[in-house]
């Protein structure tokens, strides 16, 4: 491969903070970044035990992490999470993985209230912060440049599962927003691009919508939260360095 790689293709792992560490999809990316020689920032909001638990385990094996608490619906707090995450050393990747599904019910019973509740998670926290790391990352400010990938959903393109309407419609806004961000700054050594999971083994996930993976998946089964940090992974890699403002799916061919 020629060797003039971009700004956004570094040979050497950098710091990645990820949202949303502490279970799930996210854990299986903080673990696999780091085992790839990342020093992760893993961040969460309420469930502290997981998080630290795994920044313990990466650097007991010698790699570099730290958990942090911040609750992203409030923007104070994202800020502080990059202020934080900065004792690892400069930004190199954010991964915007923290989401809600909301208040599972139609539309017609949904509330400003719980749709300012998934907004503020799902789109906003996700721009606040991608923001945070442009400041960062940008060569425009003086950064070294970086990769961000944030996680949609296939339910982007579906329309969502019933009283998911809305959770569907902010995971389009991510798509969109991964598209317009990457222009935006793809001279500045920035690329932007998003993962797109189908069904996902997590605490999302309740057993009985597990169950529906068996008909609506053609692979009929649910994906493992390691199959779905593969794909990020590879996004925040050199591989992928003629990529951005792409969306990924990981779905089982859903
Ligand atoms: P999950 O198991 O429910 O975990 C959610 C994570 O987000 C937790 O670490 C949680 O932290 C964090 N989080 C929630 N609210 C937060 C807040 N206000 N501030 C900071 N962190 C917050 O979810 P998941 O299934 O792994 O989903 C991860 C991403 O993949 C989401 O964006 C989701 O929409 C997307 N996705 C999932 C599926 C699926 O089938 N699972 C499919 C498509 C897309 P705490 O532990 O502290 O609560």
């Amino acid at each position: 491969m020629n060797s003039a790689h971009s700004p956004a293709s570094p040979k050497t792992p950098g710091v990645v903070i990820v949202t949303g560490g502490s279970r799930g999809i996210g854990h299986a990316i903080s673990a696999l970044l780091a085992r790839e020689g990342h020093a992760v920032a893993i961040n969460y909001a309420t469930n502290a035990a997981p998080a630290e638990a795994l920044a313990r385990a990466i650097t007991e094996q010698g790699g570099r992490a730290m958990a942090i608490r911040a609750d992203l619906s409030k923007p104070g707090e994202i800020r502080t999470l990059f202020t934080r995450a900065h004792e690892l050393g400069p930004l190199w990747g954010l991964v915007n993985n923290a989401g809600v599904t909301g208040t599972k019910v139609r539309v017609d019973e949904q509330s400003a209230e719980t749709l300012d509740a998934l907004f503020n998670i799902n789109i906003r926290a996700t721009m606040l912060a991608a923001g945070e790391a442009v400041r960062r990352m940008s060569t425009r400010h003086g950064g070294k440049g970086g990769v961000i990938v944030n996680l949609s959903s296939v339910a982007a393109r579906l329309g969502g599962l019933p009283g998911l309407v809305p959770y569907a419609a902010t995971k389009a806004a991510v798509e969109t927003f991964t598209r317009g961000l990457a222009n935006e700054v793809a001279r500045e050594g920035i690329r932007v691009n998003a993962v797109a999971p189908g069904l996902t083994a997590t605490d999302m996930v309740p057993p009985e919508t597990a169950k529906l993976a068996e008909t609506v998946v053609p692979m009929g089964r649910v994906g493992h939260v390691d199959e779905i940090a593969q794909a990020v992974a590879f996004l925040l890699s050199p591989a992928s360095s003629y990529m951005t403002g792409s969306v990924m799916t990981v779905s089982g061919g859903r």
